[in-house]
């Protein structure tokens, strides 16, 4: 990135092109960086890191300059980046996600993917997310994306560094700071939700996470029930490496 090129921004998310918090996002960082709004056409949340492959994508810019894409988030990012846009973003910040996405949510996270899918950018990749299923305070989440952005092009991280920001929904006045945090873990999810459709036939609805189980000091769920912003380093390699050789010794 040359220093009289301005910094282009790449936003995406998990709750699809008309949510509150990207909107948020994109207004607030849009006047530090070029903005480019890559998001489903609806709700993808829990989409994780899919792709779509077995069937054509479709991209549609509408009305207020966003895109949205009939795809996963992965999908939104991926084409993005791979050729969608006319000049490539140099990062990527994912949200405002409407819920939390702390300890085991990560993984099946569509907000902490389209953010995981920035990574061949070479420059670290954000999710954002508020800690509330009906947030109030998205400005909060603002001016969290807009001090992390500067503190990145101020001193910036490892590019291969993934930073996954969990927000209390708070008036930012009510914010106690920010905290470095490492991922708790949740009790095993709430059982499945077993009911009938209106034709008496049998469905399954996912029931909720589990309450937290892995959650003290040190932890994002502690660093948010405190009322702090926190701020986890992810990695994407998930190699075990302290069991490669035990497992080298185990294996016939
Ligand atoms: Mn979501």
């Amino acid at each position: 990135m040359g220093r009289n090129k301005k910094m282009h921004i790449l936003l995406s998310n998990d709750d699809g092109y008309l949510a509150q918090g990207l909107i948020a996002l994109a207004n607030g960082l849009q006047s530090f960086a070029d903005i480019s709004v890559v998001a489903p056409d609806k709700n993808r949340s829990a989409a994780s890191n899919s792709l779509t492959l077995e069937m054509p994508l479709r991209a549609h810019q509408t009305d207020n300059g966003f895109i949205k894409v009939d795809g996963t988030p992965t999908d939104c990012v991926h084409l993005a980046i791979t050729g969608l846009l006319d000049n490539e973003p140099d990062m990527v910040f994912a949200g405002i996600n409407h819920g939390a996405n702390l300890g085991d949510d990560v993984l099946y996270s569509g907000t902490v993917a389209a953010a995981t899918e920035g990574r061949f950018l070479g420059l670290p990749a954000v999710a954002i997310s508020m800690v509330s299923s009906d947030p109030q305070y998205f400005d909060t989440a603002v001016k969290v994306a807009v001090n992390i952005l500067q503190r990145l092009l101020e001193q910036p991280l490892a590019k291969d560094v993934l930073l996954n920001i969990n927000v209390p929904d708070l008036p930012w006045s009510e914010i106690k700071g920010f905290q470095s945090t490492r991922l708790g873990q949740r009790h095993k999810a709430e059982p499945v939700i077993k009911t009938s459709d209106p034709r008496g036939r049998t469905i399954y609805w996912v029931g909720p996470p589990g309450a937290e189980q892995d959650a003290g000091p040190g932890t994002d769920f502690y660093a948010v029930a405190q009322g702090y912003v926190s701020v986890t380093p992810l990695q994407l390699d998930l190699t075990r490496y302290d069991t490669l050789d035990t497992l080298k010794a185990w294996l016939p």
